[in-house]
C-alpha cells in the first residue's frame, strides 16, 4: 500500500458515486465545473514532496509504512502539537478524516461491550490509512420534531436506523445533513447524533461504507461560486467545500464494517468523542481567524491614519483579547490532555468545550469591531477586473489613495479579505459555522457541565460560606 498522488486521488473519485448539485445528477464529479475547485483543494493534501508541508503531511505508521499524518494517533503532548500544526495547513476536506481519531479514542470502551466492533474499528482505521483514503464525519440526523425522541417521530426515518438485520450485515435507512465534503471523500463514517435510550436500539448505529455503496445519494450545496479569483476572494478561493445532504436509501452494510448496532449505552460515547475532535478542529480555525482579525483591523487603522485614535485602539485591544483567549485555551487543552486506556491522548474535554463555547458566543460581536473600524468599503469595493481596466482603474487608484506609503492594491486586498472572511457568502457561512459546526451551543454547555469538577466547586463554596460540609455516607 502506498500514498496516493493528487492525480490518483482525483481518479479515485470516478467510482460511480451518486451526487446531485443544483438540480443536476452528476455522474463524474471530476469533470464537472462545480467540483473543480473543491477537488483541487483536497488534492493538494496529497502532495507528499520534500517541502515543509509535504513533510508535515506524512509520518511513519506503526507498520513502518508512510501514511498521511491525519491518521497519526497522538501518544504525547508533542504529537498533539504536531497535529494542531497539521490542522493549520490542511483543507477541511481532509481534516474531516479525523473522524478516525474519534473512533480510535472510543475503541477501548467499545471493546468492553463488543470486541468484534472494536476490531472492526481498528481494521477500518488500518484500511483507510494504508490506502490513503479520506472519510467524512456523518453524524447529524434531520431530527424532525426536536421535542420527540428518534423512535417517536412521525416518520421513523428522521434518524438513521437499522431496518433489517441479516446474517451477513445490516440494512440502514435515513439521512444525515450538513456533511462536509461528503462527495469528495472515500468513506462515510456514520455515528449516532446523540445518546439513545433502550427503545431506540435500531437508531444506535455506527458504521463505515464507501461513498459509492448502492443506495447512497448525496445532494450538494456550497456557499462558494464555481470560480473564485484570489484577488477578490482571498479567503474562500482556498476554502470551497460542498456540504452534503446524504441519503441512505436501504443501504447494506456488511458486519465487518459495523461499529455499533443496537448497543444504546455506547451511542452518546461515540457522539461525544467525535464532538471533541470536531471542536478541536474548530478551535484551530478559530485561532487562525481571530489572529487575522487583529492584523486586518490594525492594517485598516494604519492605512487610514486612525491608528492613534483611542476608539480604534480599543477595538484592536478587544480583538487581541479574543484572539489570545482562543489561542491560550487551545494551548491549555493540548497541554492538559487526557488519555485512553491504550495510551492515545486527546485534548482536555472541559478545555476544548469551554474554548469552543467562548469562541462561538463571542464571534458575532467580535466581528462587529472589525466591521465598525473598516467602514462601507467592506461591501462596496470595486472588483479586480475594474482595477485592471485602465479607464476605470485610474479612478480607483486615485480615489482609494489615503496617504503616502499606502499601496492602493494592498489596501484593496485587505478589504477583500475582510469582506470575503466576514461579510460575503463565505463570511455568512463562518457566522453559522461558529455557532453550529461541531455541535451547537447546547452540546458544549452539556459537556461543560459533565466534565467540570462540580463536587470540588461545591465544597469550596461551602467552606467559603462557613457552612458545614456534608458527611460522606
Ligand atoms: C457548515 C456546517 C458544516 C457541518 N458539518 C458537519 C459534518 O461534517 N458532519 C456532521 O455530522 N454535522 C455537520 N454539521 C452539523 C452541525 O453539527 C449541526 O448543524 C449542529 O449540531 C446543530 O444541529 P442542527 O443543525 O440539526 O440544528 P438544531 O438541532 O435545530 O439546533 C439548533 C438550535 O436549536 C436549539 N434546540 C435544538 N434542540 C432543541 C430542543 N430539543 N429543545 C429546545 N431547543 C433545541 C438549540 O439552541 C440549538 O443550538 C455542520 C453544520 C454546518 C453549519
Amino acid at each position: 500500500m502506498a500514498l496516493k498522488t493528487p492525480a490518483q486521488y482525483v481518479e479515485s473519485l470516478r467510482d460511480g458515486r451518486v451526487t446531485f448539485w443544483d438540480g443536476e445528477r452528476i455522474d463524474d464529479i471530476t469533470t464537472h465545473p462545480r467540483f473543480q475547485l473543491p477537488i483541487k483543494i483536497v488534492a493538494e493534501d496529497y502532495v507528499y514532496d520534500d517541502s515543509e508541508y509535504g513533510t508535515l503531511r506524512r509520518y511513519k505508521a506503526e507498520d513502518g509504512q508512510q501514511a498521511h499524518r491525519i491518521y497519526q494517533i497522538p501518544r504525547s503532548e508533542e504529537d498533539l502539537a504536531v497535529r494542531v500544526e497539521l490542522m493549520q495547513h490542511t483543507s477541511i476536506g481532509t481534516l474531516v478524516t479525523g473522524v478516525y481519531m474519534a473512533l480510535m479514542s472510543v475503541k477501548d470502551d467499545v471493546a468492553k461491550v463488543n470486541p468484534q466492533y472494536a476490531a472492526n474499528i481498528e481494521r477500518m482505521y488500518n484500511y483507510c490509512r494504508d490506502n490513503d483514503l479520506r472519510a467524512a464525519e456523518v453524524i447529524t440526523d434531520p431530527k424532525g420534531d426536536r421535542k420527540r425522541r428518534a423512535h417517536q417521530q412521525d416518520d421513523p426515518d428522521l434518524y438513521v436506523r437499522i431496518v433489517e438485520r441479516r446474517a451477513d450485515g445490516i440494512v440502514v435507512r435515513g439521512a444525515k445533513l450538513h456533511i462536509t465534503a461528503a462527495s469528495l471523500v472515500h468513506e462515510l463514517v456514520v455515528m449516532p447524533t446523540k445518546g439513545m435510550i433502550a427503545e431506540e436500539a435500531d437508531y444506535a448505529v455506527s458504521f463505515s461504507i464507501p461513498v459509492n455503496t448502492p443506495g447512497v445519494k448525496i445532494i450538494n450545496r456550497s456557499v462558494a461560486a464555481a470560480e473564485l479569483n484570489p484577488f477578490d476572494f482571498p479567503a474562500s478561493s482556498h476554502h470551497s467545500m460542498p456540504e452534503g445532504f446524504v441519503i441512505f436509501d436501504d443501504v447494506f452494510v456488511p458486519w465487518d464494517r459495523v461499529f455499533l448496532a443496537g448497543e444504546t449505552q455506547l451511542a452518546s460515547r461515540l457522539a461525544q468523542s467525535l464532538g471533541l475532535w470536531e471542536r478541536t478542529g474548530g478551535m484551530v480555525e478559530a485561532v487562525r481567524i481571530s489572529e487575522l482579525f487583529v492584523g486586518l483591523a490594525q492594517l485598516v487603522n494604519e492605512m487610514q491614519g486612525k491608528d492613534q485614535d483611542p476608539i480604534a485602539q480599543n477595538s484592536v485591544a478587544e480583538l487581541i483579547a479574543y484572539a489570545e483567549m482562543l489561542r491560550m485555551s487551545l494551548d491549555y487543552s493540548c497541554r492538559h490532555f487526557e488519555s485512553t486506556a491504550s495510551g492515545m491522548v486527546y485534548p482536555n474535554t472541559l478545555g476544548i468545550n469551554t474554548a469552543k463555547y467562548y469562541y462561538a458566543v463571542n464571534y458575532h460581536q467580535t466581528v462587529r469591531y472589525l466591521h465598525d473600524l473598516a467602514g462601507g468599503l467592506v461591501l462596496t469595493l470595486p472588483l479586480e477586473s475594474d482595477l485592471r481596466n485602465e479607464d476605470s482603474g485610474k479612478y480607483i487608484r486615485k480615489y482609494l489613495h489615503t496617504k503616502p506609503g499606502v499601496n492602493v492594491e494592498t489596501r484593496m486586498r485587505v478589504y477583500n479579505m475582510i469582506r470575503d472572511l466576514t461579510a460575503d457568502a463565505y463570511g455568512g457561512w463562518q457566522f453559522v459555522v461558529a455557532l453550529q459546526a461541531g455541535g451547537g451551543l447546547p452540546a458544549q454547555r452539556l459537556m461543560m457541565r459533565r466534565s467540570y469538577n462540580m463536587d470540588q466547586a461545591k465544597k469550596r463554596a461551602l467552606i467559603a460560606s462557613g457552612a458545614e460540609l456534608p458527611t460522606t455516607p
